[in-house]
């Protein structure tokens, strides 16, 4: 079968390897489509994460955790599925043809990593369901309610699920601002519904956000306003090639005095230096967001299902597996793409 195989940074082949074959316990998947993660970008670029977002070779591995497909084959010890049925699985190499994923039976009404796709989602919008999911339990972590001024770093995949996400569940915040450095993805989270979006390579995010925001004073210092921001999440971490100043430390500044609260979901390529006085003194929470459990899964599914979250719309390009290498350069950048999906 053909797949997509990475070797180091900016070396991924399309190659010829082996079916795999297959354990009691595993089924196989012929892929239809299957998204580049922003973690895949930082695997691509610098080699960060090989051991958790590659299915292993002899030599090198497969990438792709986004991936949906049909059963071609179960395993005797697997029940509840059979051939031809179509299905989201979370497991790595679904840059190929066929991926092999180990059957982990659901516990009681909840989903198993292996999930049926209804009929109303396509191949590709289920091939989205993971970034989703990840968006579900980011947006829940802070916690958006009623009143809240909400701002959103990164209009990626991720960040524009929170807008979706956000939105679907009638979460009346008051205004909801999104920040980027390309009009592209701004322009996006506009169409999904940001009230407001910043382009931080052509405006100071901070200034203009008191600009739009009324202001609070700071509890023991009340003669120091503060813009009311109360939840903030960051989908960008740092990136190396971004010279600009770092995100987290934009939303400690931002973030309205004891309730502000700032969830972390992208990636830090290195350590970094913060300056904590400000998180210190306004007294502000700062939480991390990594992954999702079954009920969000199938609450993100229920969304793409019932079409109050329109996944189509944050795919902007599709490759065939032999142009894998075409693909993550796309994704790479980010003037042109949202979600890249390869179609094997
Ligand atoms: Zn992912």
């Amino acid at each position: 079968m053909k797949a997509a195989v990475f070797y180091g940074p900016r070396d991924i082949r399309t190659e010829e390897v082996e079916i795999p074959k297959i354990q009691d316990n595993e089924i196989l998947i012929k892929v239809k489509a299957c998204g580049i993660c922003g973690s895949d970008l930082h695997l691509y670029k610098l080699n960060m994460f090989s051991p958790v977002l590659l299915r292993p070779l002899k030599k090198g591995g497969i990438p792709g955790h986004e991936f949906s497909g049909d059963v071609e084959k179960v395993g005797s010890k697997v029940s509840g599925l059979k051939e031809g049925d179509r299905v989201v699985a979370f497991a790595n190499g679904g840059m190929a043809e066929y991926v092999p994923v180990p059957f982990i039976p659901p516990a009681l009404e909840q989903a198993s990593n292996i999930i049926p796709i209804p009929s109303e989602v396509s191949y590709e919008e289920a091939a989205t369901l993971e970034p989703l999911s990840n968006s579900y339990h980011a947006m829940m972590k802070g916690n958006p309610s009623k009143g809240d001024n909400v701002v959103i770093f990164g209009a990626g995949a991720i960040g524009l699920g929170i807008i979706q996400c956000l939105k679907a569940l009638e979460i009346d915040i008051n205004k909801l601002i999104v920040i980027d450095l390309s009009d592209h993805r701004l322009n996006a989270a506009k169409e999904f519904g940001a009230d407001e979006v910043i382009n931080a390579s052509k405006n100071n995010p901070l200034l203009k956000i008191m600009k739009l925001v009324e202001s609070v004073p700071l509890p023991l210092m009340p003669t120091l306003n503060l813009p009311k921001v109360d939840v903030i999440y960051d989908c960008v971490g740092y990136m190396k090639q971004h010279k600009g100043p770092i995100v987290l430390q934009q939303a400690i500044n931002m973030a309205t005095p004891i309730t502000g609260r700032i969830i972390i979901h992208g990636i830090f390529e290195d350590n970094i230096s913060l300056d904590l006085i400000p998180f210190i003194g306004k007294q502000i929470t700062i939480m991390g967001s990594f992954g999702f459990n079954p009920d969000e899964v199938k609450k993100s599914l229920e969304l793409l299902q019932t079409k109050k979250v329109d996944q189509s719309k944050i795919i902007s390009h599709e490759f065939p597996l032999d142009k894998a290498k075409e693909a993550f350069e796309t994704q790479c950048n980010t003037d042109e793409s949202i979600k890249v999906l390869i179609k094997p």
